[in-house]
């Protein structure tokens, strides 16, 4: 299975994607834990990209691909659930061609929706308890434009791609986490058995208060 996550800061990217990452047995590749573990190594490269982190702003473009490249040549026939890239038009693509490149490209895209008002909630909940430097108000509310401006525009791309699918997030972790996972194994099974078929974009997000009251 090879799933990528997009979803705006505090959508539950990180928490989800170790779930997926441990029902399927795959790798979680998260772009947003590989710079920050530099960070905290003081690496060349963590000195490198520290203040960008600290305010919110993206990292050129070649770190994070290079990063991600190397992740997944490592992640060989195992799959994987990626997290934190693409960012960008500009990003998505090339990852498409590093997919092509080492026949990995994503039979998911996994689009976690949440409203701003929770994003918010979650960050400043965040913050308090992690001490994250980036989950300070005026750091979140960057995190969240550049979010809009760049990010969400790329969830088109994936629609007509045919690999999107879309889940209500904004339910309490377990319950959005069993959805997802019933949702990437219907993926998993159309894409496995129906390699050539043409897909359609699939919005689970209308789902969410069936799913709520049930539990
Ligand atoms: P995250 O943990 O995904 O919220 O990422 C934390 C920070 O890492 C972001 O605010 C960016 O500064 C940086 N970052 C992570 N992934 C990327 C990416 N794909 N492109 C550029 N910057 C990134």
């Amino acid at each position: 299975m090879k799933v990528l996550m997009i979803a705006p800061p505090g959508a539950g990217k990180g928490t989800q994607g170790v779930v997926i990452a441990g029902h399927f047995g795959i790798p979680h590749i998260a772009t947003g834990d590989l710079l920050r573990d530099h960070v905290a190594r003081a690496t060349p490269l963590g000195q490198q990209v520290q203040h960008l982190l600290d305010r919110g702003e993206l990292v050129p473009d070649e770190i994070v691909l290079e990063m991600v490249r190397e992740a997944m040549e490592q992640a060989r026939g195992a799959g994987y659930v990626i997290d934190g890239i693409p960012r960008t038009m500009e990003q998505a693509r090339r990852l498409y061609e590093i997919g092509l490149e080492l026949d990995m490209t994503a039979d998911v895209a996994l689009h976690l929706q949440v409203e701003d008002a929770e994003l918010v909630r979650r960050l400043s909940q965040r913050g308090a308890e992690q001490g994250r430097s980036d989950d300070e108000e005026d750091v979140v509310r960057r995190r969240l434009e550049l979010y809009y401006e760049v990010t969400h525009p790329i969830l088109e791309w994936y629609g007509e791609r045919g690999i999107l699918v879309t889940v209500d997030a904004m339910r309490p972790a377990d319950q959005v986490g069993r959805h997802i996972l019933t949702a990437l194994e219907v993926m998993k099974q159309m894409t496995e058995g129906n390699r050539d078929l043409p897909r359609r974009p699939v919005d689970l997000s209308g789902l969410g208060a069936a799913f709520g009251t049930q539990g």
